[in-house]
């Protein structure tokens, strides 16, 4: 194992809890299942669970991007959305929870839906902690600044027990942490934002997240290309589905094909989409998945029939929680 992986939030734009409503119509759908395949008894539940993955029975997951990366030396976060706050407390029952924790949180740019976690990231109220921040932007700590404030939250930056240290990344520059090597590089999208080629032993993670992918051609990612080239695992922005990129032009967010378009091309091996929209419930995730997949077996066909050069990719729509490794 080089690389070990978690995605602690896979929704974008806005964390999107499920009202008790849904909740119940979900509950209800799986009973249906449950008896309409035959099972009747308790002990038939197992069973039950093992015929499908975790989203037919938790959906994809409300809280919004963070992911972990962890390798055999070093431990970094990307993204500080509502899904720092679990792996938070996960933290805290370590060092951090001692005041003797060493935090490194790698930041795409500043969307509120990237940071919205941070002010209950508890491992930055423990003295002792030292939290390294990093991003490419240059505004890194006036954003720590806004975000820690009266009227928005009532503790102010300097408040905070734990030592931050603000770090500025120079674009398409690798940063050494221990093992682990990463290099950002620009994405498609409304305000500046960084994504990131992790790599390890050889391994190569690749986090492109958020993006609109208005370029797709080796010609025009020019000098952002190397973000996609060697990847082993790329996980890339599929808030909508094609016909929706259409007509949110400059929403910043992209399909799954346009991630597949790149990924076939340069023999990406396998690609998790994410950032899936507040406004989709499981039902139209699953809708733009199937559409992917139909868009994708097209490719590979015509791939077969002599189109130019494609690679096969393993792929498929991420969730919170996912683990694995690389
Ligand atoms: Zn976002
Ligand atoms: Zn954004």
């Amino acid at each position: 194992m080089a690389l070990k992986i978690r995605i602690w939030g896979a929704r974008g734009s806005l964390p999107a809890p499920e009202t008790p409503i849904q909740l119940q119509e979900r509950i209800r759908l799986l009973f249906d299942d449950f008896f309409s395949s035959g099972y009747s008894k308790k002990t038939d539940v197992e069973k039950f669970f093992k015929r499908f993955d975790l989203t037919h029975f938790g959906g994809f997951g409300g809280n919004t991007p963070c992911i972990e990366v962890l390798s055999p030396q070093q431990q970094l976060i990307v993204d500080g959305g509502s899904g720092i706050r679990q792996l938070g407390y996960q933290l805290m029952e370590g060092p951090c929870g001692k005041g003797k924790g060493e935090v490194h949180l790698l930041f795409t740019h500043f969307h509120w839906d990237h940071l919205i976690g941070l002010p209950f990231f508890t491992p930055l109220f423990v003295p002792g902690n030292q939290i390294h921040v990093y991003a490419v932007q240059p505004d890194l700590k006036s954003v720590f600044e806004t975000l820690f404030k009266k009227p928005y939250f009532p503790v102010p930056l300097e408040g905070l027990a734990a030592t931050i240290h603000y770090h500025a990344l120079e674009p398409r520059k690798p940063k050494q942490f221990k093992d682990i090597q990463i290099t950002p590089y620009q994405l498609d999208h409304p305000d500046p934002c960084w994504g990131y080629r992790i790599e390890v032993g050889g391994r190569v993670l690749a986090y492109c997240v958020d993006t609109e992918a208005n370029r797709t051609s080796r010609e025009d990612l020019g000098p952002d290309l190397p973000l996609y080239q060697g990847v082993d695992v790329m996980i890339f922005d599929a808030q909508y589905t094609l016909m929706e990129t259409i007509e949110k032009i400059n929403w910043g967010h992209a399909a799954a094909s346009l991630g597949l378009d790149i990924a076939m091309r340069e023999g990406v091996k396998r690609v998790l989409f994410m950032h899936h929209d507040p406004a989709s419930s499981d039902a139209k995730i699953f809708q733009a998945e199937a559409e992917a997949r139909r868009y994708y077996q097209t490719q590979v066909r015509a791939a077969k029939d002599g189109a130019p050069d494609l690679h096969e990719v393993d792929w498929s729509f991420a969730h919170e929680g996912m683990e694995f490794e690389i």
